[in-house]
């Protein structure tokens, strides 16, 4: 294995936990120093398992991981240097405040004084300064939450593993969280390895997301990329919400193909497929086909409306067009008229780059 910069390795990383089933497979996945780099996916796709390795709570059944260019199978889970803030990983309930996020610095053996600098430091940081004699009882979900983040951070840790540290959190919370998170990575610069099955906590927080599905990692890529570029329909499917139509390729040209669907046709982006013949799904945003364009678009076809949901701040509008009777459109409300009432006959049009034309898995 040659040595490299990445700060976090895995290297063709299997995990079975039966001997059987790899739950995990082949994972290679490089982190650098300071990235904030998210794993997604559905339940049971293998990323606790992952940050299980990397913590050193589980071992991999083959391959390796190394931290900063050291394989680590052989370095128990405390002397990694690795913080964590887990869903399931509570504050010591009978400590205060203060008492957890000295824990970590007793059992690497500060001096009194340096545990009360760091442990200062480490509160301010979440915005909880004045809350070192509370007992963790005394405090809401958020602020728990927050002392959590604290106590991982409060060792100058070189990575800090967070699995899925907001689920327990209400929506406005959770979001302000996001951003608290974010913004002390930003100002520390750790690594962060980040855990969630949230795919808008993860465009909101990373620098890079690797999705996992089934044990496997689909698309490791920056969130733009992410949503602009799905390497295929699960990870269309999975990141934000899109309008789909099963069809074959008629044929491929100039960074163009034409598709087949049921009765009609579509220019679409053709992502992953290369020939006539292949069966494809065709994968468009909701936010990408327009209503009565008034330019010409690569695509143009009538519906009918079926449903109109206000939103506030946008219009949902449900169409039957080519047979789908389940396309969104997302209309931004502004000032303009747009006719957009049950019933009526409209113009939907869209370009060919939007219309991705996918591996249909
Ligand atoms: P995720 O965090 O993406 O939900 P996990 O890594 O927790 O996924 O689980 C991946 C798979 O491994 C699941 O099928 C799960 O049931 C199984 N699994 C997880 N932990 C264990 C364990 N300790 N023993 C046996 N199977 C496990
Ligand atoms: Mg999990």
């Amino acid at each position: 294995m040659s040595k490299n910069n990445a700060f976090v390795r895995f290297d063709k990383v299997d995990k079975s936990y039966d001997g059987k089933l790899l739950v995990v497979k082949d994972l290679n996945l490089d982190i650098a120093e300071g990235e904030f780099i998210t794993m997604l996916g559905p339940s049971g796709s293998g990323k606790t398992t992952c940050l299980m390795m990397l913590a050193g709570f589980e071992t991999p059944t083959n391959g390796e991981i190394y931290l900063d260019s050291n394989p680590i199978s052989n370095i128990p889970p405390h002397k990694r240097g690795i913080g964590m803030v887990f869903q399931n990983y509570a504050l010591f309930p009978h400590m205060t405040v203060f008492e957890n996020l000295a824990f970590p610095l007793k059992v690497r053996k500060m001096t009194k004084d340096d545990i009360d600098k760091k442990v200062d430091k480490a509160l301010s940081m979440v915005s909880l300064s004045g809350f070192e004699n509370r007992m963790p009882g005394q405090l809401s979900g958020g602020q728990q939450q927050r002392v959590a983040v604290a106590r991982a951070l409060v060792f100058d840790p070189s990575v800090v593993l967070m699995d899925e540290p907001l689920g327990a959190l209400d929506k406005n919370l959770r979001e302000s969280m996001q951003y608290e998170i974010k913004h002390i990575h930003e100002s520390i610069g750790v690594t962060v390895v980040y855990v969630t099955h949230d795919q808008s906590e993860a465009l909101t927080m990373s620098n890079r997301i690797a999705v996992f599905n089934d044990g496997k990692v689909q698309q490791l890529s920056s969130p733009d990329k992410l949503y602009e570029e799905p390497v295929n329909s699960f990870v269309a499917e999975f990141i934000g919400e899109n309008n789909r139509f099963d069809g074959e390729v008629l044929e491929v040209s100039n960074g163009v193909c034409k598709v087949k669907i049921g009765q009609g046709e579509m220019l679409a982006n053709p992502i992953s497929v290369k020939s006539k013949g292949e069966k494809t799904t065709v994968s468009i945003r909701p936010e990408r086909a327009l209503i009565n364009p008034k330019n010409k678009m690569d695509n143009n076809q009538k519906g009918r409306i079926e449903e109109v949901i206000y939103h506030g701040d946008h219009t949902r509008v449900r169409i039957n067009l080519l047979g789908n009777s389940d396309f969104i459109l997302k209309v931004p409300n502004s000032s303009q008229n747009l006719d957009i009432k049950l019933g009526n006959e409209i113009n939907i049009g869209w370009n060919s780059q939007d219309a991705r034309a996918l591996d249909p898995k």
